[in-house]
Parts: structure tokens; C-alpha cells; sequence
């Protein structure tokens, strides 16, 4: 997770300091559905904001790769879930881990994700990291970088712009 989080950092427009645990933490299991095989992703967001709320409450964004696979009621998977308000998000790794392109493709979930708890939407571009992707050739396709205007937007968001 050290290397994802060196690579994702690169790409975030705006400083910050990145802070890696150095323990792997274990998934809350009350948030996983036997019957689905699946960790529910609002779940599992408000169950790690409740074993961290201290750094939540001074505002620290927590993005957590769980090594599983993660739905929200209505959808059959989502490859992460940001959940703002609590500043807490988590990102999947059973639907990226394919053609050993997992870790790029982790990077560029984290790096969404974490766009999601710092203010932005979904962007129309294809090529930036914060457009929606439903399918794997969608991550594929964009980038691990924000376009110009998702950049500006987030330094807005910070008071930089
Ligand atoms: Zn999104
Ligand atoms: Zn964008």
C-alpha cells in the first residue's frame, strides 16, 4: 500500500501529507453479507470512521483498500465508496485485481475516492480520474491524473483557489 500511496500522491494537485498505516488492519465483519460474499461498502465507511474518530474529527480523510469485493444496496458491486461526511471512503481490490493491472487501477480508485471526500463530483471527461466508472475498461481508460477543471474545483474546495 506504500507504493499506491507514493504513486496516488503524485497526482493530487494540491499538498497534503499522506499518512500509510503500518499495520493491515482487519475488514469489519458485521458489514460483510455471507450470502452475497460482499462487504457493504456504506457499512464498512461508517464502521471505520467509528474506530477512527479521532482522526476524522481533525478532519483527516481516511481512504482504506479492503481485499475483497463491496456492494451497495441496488448495485451488484462498486469498486469503491466515499462516504464525504464522514470522511471516510474504501476501495475494492476483487474487481481490479485482473490482468496484473491492480495496482494501477488502485491507484486510480484511492485517487477518486479521496476527490469524493474532498468536495468533488463526477467529471464528463473521460480521461480524468474522477469521471464514473461502471466497467473496467472505463478505469482503464482515464487516467490517474485530475483534469484542469476537477484541479481547480479541488483547490477551490480547499480555500487555494
Ligand atoms: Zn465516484
Ligand atoms: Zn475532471
Amino acid at each position: 500500500m506504500l507504493r499506491v500511496a507514493r504513486e496516488a500522491s503524485k497526482y493530487l494537485p494540491v499538498d497534503g501529507e499522506w499518512l500509510v498505516s503500518p499495520e493491515k488492519l482487519e475488514p469489519p465483519m458485521k458489514a460483510f453479507n455471507w450470502s452475497r460474499m460482499q462487504f457493504r461498502a456504506d457499512e464498512v465507511n461508517y464502521s471505520i470512521y467509528n474506530g477512527f474518530r479521532g482522526l476524522a474529527s481533525e478532519g483527516v480523510k481516511i481512504v482504506a483498500v479492503v481485499w475483497g469485493d463491496g456492494y451497495v444496496e441496488g448495485m451488484n458491486f462498486v469498486f469503491g465508496l466515499a462516504t464525504p461526511e464522514l470522511g471516510v471512503a474504501t476501495v475494492y481490490t476483487r474487481r481490479l485485481e485482473s490482468e496484473g493491472k491492480l495496482e494501477e487501477r488502485l491507484v486510480k480508485e484511492v485517487l477518486h475516492e479521496l476527490g469524493h471526500l474532498l468536495g468533488l463530483g463526477h467529471c464528463n471527461n473521460k480521461k480524468c480520474v474522477m469521471s464514473f466508472s461502471l466497467t473496467l475498461a472505463e478505469v482503464d481508460e482515464k487516467g490517474p491524473g485530475f483534469c484542469s477543471e476537477c484541479s481547480i474545483r479541488l483547490a477551490r474546495a480547499l480555500g487555494r483557489g
